[in-house]
């Protein structure tokens, strides 16, 4: 079977792997220009990332942070939306290999004069897989929903459980890696223990409830400056987290995870809930795209790009976001941070320069501009670092949430959050406290 283009077009065919953050910037600034544009996705919505947590800990619900691709560009007749898996490219014939998902038909072929790939990234495990199975990660939907499952039903277990310490351990907590997402996960499992469950059971007084949280630097937020770091850190201790630094993970089964301090003496915590916020590795297309073009990739599995975002020898392929890291002007790889403004600013930039092209102009390197780091904690608790400007406590969580809520997709979605964070934080509840799907018990057991 032929590549599929669209038919009976002499437009510039522009496809666009990936309906993230780049992905959707890449599209949305690229809709009135005399283009026709493929968005692939193997899923059929944007996931705003940032807020998965928020499900995994039941204060949001999934469709209050996942948008329809289709719903995005219904207005744009240039832009088509294929629900399918990219397998592989074939750079040479400018065309991607498709697979179908959810035994949706899709073409087996695509092909294309632009590609812009932006597939992101997912949590790695150091090597040990086998971990995944007892610590749940919160990057897609389904994982963050499985999450949501284990905590609640740790809270059911202990409650039936009679031996004291099997109980302790129903009712530990542990979240691995302390960066902004670990930091965030940590803070609400803290206030869904100590707040939202504490008058919900008969046998267990849910504040009794152990949050650990492990990191291997010395200090949490280490993308922050100390200072910053230190106030965090103070913020999930009145919350009640106990925060272990200059600690590795060295072992993660069904009934716990073993620590290895700086002295290299192990640990043994018991916990039956697991939460991994450790590490995260580019897209497997990053490491596809090297192969086809020997691009150096980095520990990270992210693929090299010039300058421009254009792969060696391939200028009419673009890859950005969380699966690449930029030659700066001086020719040096460069790792910018994996974070959404990053992956929308290249979506946004890649845009500009198939503008430019089609007018036959030049277009400058890439540069990111660091509008700062926000990291929130609890109830009227964060820390923010703009441009040299530190914030924490109430300001820095009313930053955090305004700029969340506007980054959000979609008007519906920004509204129904909105009144759930102020319902929230006035009866501190949480409205979406539903263990869902097999995952469960037979898991953990
Ligand atoms: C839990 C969590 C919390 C975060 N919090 C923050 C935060 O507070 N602030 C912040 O700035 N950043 C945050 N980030 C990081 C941010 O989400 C990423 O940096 C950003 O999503 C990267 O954008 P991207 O376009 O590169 O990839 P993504 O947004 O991950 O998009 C990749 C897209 O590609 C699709 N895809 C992948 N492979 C294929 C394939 N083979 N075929 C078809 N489609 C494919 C995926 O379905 C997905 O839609 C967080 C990330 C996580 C996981």
């Amino acid at each position: 079977m032929g590549a599929i283009r669209t038919s009976g077009s002499r437009e510039h065919q522009v496809v666009v792997v990936g309906g993230g953050f780049g992905g959707l910037q890449a599209v949305s600034n690229l809709r009135r220009a005399p283009v026709e544009i493929t968005l692939v996705d193997r899923r059929n919505f944007h996931l705003f990332q940032p807020l998965t947590y928020q499900v995994a800990t039941g204060a949001l619900s999934p469709g209050e942070i996942a948008y329809p691709l289709r719903a995005i560009f219904k207005r744009d007749r240039n832009v088509r939306v294929l629900l399918a898996e990219v397998a592989d490219f074939d750079l040479d014939a400018r065309e991607l290999h498709l697979r179908s998902v959810s035994a949706v038909p899709s073409p087996e072929r695509l092909g294309y004069d632009t590609l812009i790939v932006a597939g992101g990234s997912h949590y790695s495990y150091f090597g040990h897989e086998e971990w995944r199975m007892h610590a749940a990660e919160v990057k897609s939907l389904e994982s963050a929903l499985a999450v949501r499952s284990r905590l609640l039903a740790a809270f059911e277990a202990a409650e039936g459980e009679p031996n004291a310490e099997a109980r302790d351990a129903w009712l530990t907590f542990v979240v691995v890696g302390a960066g902004p997402t670990g930091v965030e996960m940590a803070g609400q499992i803290a206030e869904l223990a100590r707040d939202t469950l504490r008058r919900d059971f008969r046998t267990i007084d849910p504040r009794r409830a152990r949050i650990l949280l492990v990191e291997a630097a010395d200090r949490v937020l280490t993308s922050f400056p100390p200072s910053l770091s230190a106030k965090a850190e103070r913020s999930l201790q009145r919350l009640g987290v106990t925060v272990l630094t200059g600690r590795t993970v060295i072992g993660i089964d069904a009934a716990g995870v073993t620590l290895e301090g700086r002295d290299e003496n192990e640990e043994r915590i018991a916990s039956r809930a697991v939460v991994w916020a450790a590490g995260v590795t580019a897209s497997g297309l990053a490491g596809k795209l090297a192969e086809l073009t020997g691009a150096e990739r980095d520990s990270a599995g992210r693929i090299t790009v010039e300058a421009d975002l254009t792969l060696p020898g391939h200028p009419e392929v673009f890859a950005l976001g969380d699966m690449v890291r930029v030659r700066d002007p001086g020719g040096e790889p460069v790792a910018l941070p994996g974070v959404a403004p990053v992956a929308m600013q290249q979506g946004r930039y890649a845009a500009g320069v198939v503008r430019a092209r089609l007018r036959g102009r030049e277009y400058g390197a890439f540069r990111y501009r660091d509008k700062g780091n926000l990291a929130t904690i609890g109830r009227a608790a964060a820390v923010a670092d703009i441009k040299g400007v530190r914030l924490s406590g109430f300001l820095a969580w009313a930053t955090w949430l305004l700029v969340h809520l506007w980054y959000l997709i979609g008007f519906q979605n920004r509204l129904l959050v909105l009144i759930r964070w102020s319902f929230s934080f006035a009866t501190h509840g949480r409205g979406a406290r539903l263990i869902t799907g097999a995952s469960t018990n037979s898991e953990q057991r």
